[in-house]
């Protein structure tokens, strides 16, 4: 769980597509009847950090903005705005965050696209991926498999990927076709990784896991087993463990303003480079719309389940306990 203020009444959901249902008295670009993809972030796309790219840092749109952007449904830390799994939902800034869904992208890529595929591919890009990297992938989740996949499109020659859910390692092997480790079978995953790599390590390391592992399985296993003291953010530290000398960590795994226990003299000594943000999801759109169509990138292939809103709450449940392979479910909402 991850311990963000969410507050009682807040409606979570950060990826959502959707059909315009109302438009405000300023909103130029968006008609009713529009189907729309809407970006994980809210932005206001005029700020000194919009202006940049850095939407997920945009200034304007929330009191907290000298430390975080904002992202729908995701607590007050981010704005505290109210989320897409809903009927309906208001979006902000709408002629500056929403694009119309192409005619050829299905409404499944399209949902994934709004978060979970660009996070993986921002993963991918701050690894600084050159031709022959090779690739560590911490997580094989939503965003760890697009992640794993981005990394072969940017010139990776090795990508692997590490997690404790064998039936999700499965998947890093067929849509990512990585090569896949369980940490929970191997005494020290750190050790196994340095003996995969000539004793150097990676290239780059991508942490798609985050802290929010928080009381999950992760955190169980690697307390009992390196005596790791509590709040220290498991993946991160075998991350900077298992990146080279000199080589790059990706940190795109959720991270709350809580106390972190990292090891960074190791990073400081080993001259890593360390790189980390909320996703910029719109600027990613662009690319990654020609390698859906292209089909370099099949995003609605990590779907596993489809759940109808009203039943939302046995959605959470099976995937929160990583019941029936769950992977990616999508919320449905048969009455819209
Ligand atoms: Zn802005």
């Amino acid at each position: 769980m991850l311990r963000l203020d969410h507050g009682i009444g807040h409606t979570f959901g950060h990826e959502f597509v959707g059909v315009v249902h109302e438009v405000g008295p300023s909103v130029q670009h968006l008609k009713v009847g529009d189907k729309v993809m809407v970006p994980s972030n809210i932005f206001c796309g005029t700020c000194y950090f919009c202006a940049r790219g850095l939407y997920s840092n945009s200034h304007n749109v929330n009191p907290n903005a000298t430390a975080v952007g904002s992202i729908y449904g995701y607590s007050h830390t981010t704005g505290g705005y109210d989320g897409g799994q809903a009927e309906f939902v208001r979006v902000p800034f709408a002629d500056v965050g929403p694009s119309l869904i192409p005619d050829w992208m299905s409404e499944d890529d399209a949902a994934l696209l709004t978060d979970a595929v660009a996070t993986g591919y921002f993963g991918a890009q701050l690894g600084d991926i050159v031709e022959g990297d090779v690739v560590v992938v911490l997580g094989a989740g939503p965003v760890g498999l697009f992640a794993a996949k981005s990394a072969w499109l940017m010139g990776a020659g090795r990508v692997i990927v590490i997690d404790h859910l064998d039936y999700r390692l499965a998947k890093a092997r067929d849509f990512a076709h990585a090569e896949t480790y369980n940490f929970a079978e191997h005494d020290d995953i750190v050790v196994l990784l340095k003996r995969l790599t000539e004793g150097l390590g990676a290239d780059a390391v991508i942490d798609a896991v985050g802290a929010e592992a928080d009381g999950n399985l992760l955190q169980h296993v690697t307390s009992a087993k390196l005596k790791m003291q509590g709040g220290s953010p498991v993946a991160l530290n075998w991350a900077i463990d298992a990146a080279r000398k000199g080589g790059t960590v990706s940190v795109v795994g959720a991270y709350g303003p809580l106390f972190s226990a990292v090891k960074f003299g190791d990073a400081l000594n080993k001259g890593l480079t360390l790189r980390m943000n909320q996703c910029p999801v719109k600027r990613q759109w662009p690319r990654l719309f020609e390698h859906v169509r292209n089909g370099y990138l099949n995003p609605s292939e990590i779907i596993t389940h489809r759940i109808p809103l009203e039943h939302i709450a046995e959605g959470y449940h099976m995937f929160s306990a990583k019941l029936d392979d769950c992977i990616k479910p999508i919320i449905v909402n048969d009455a819209a």
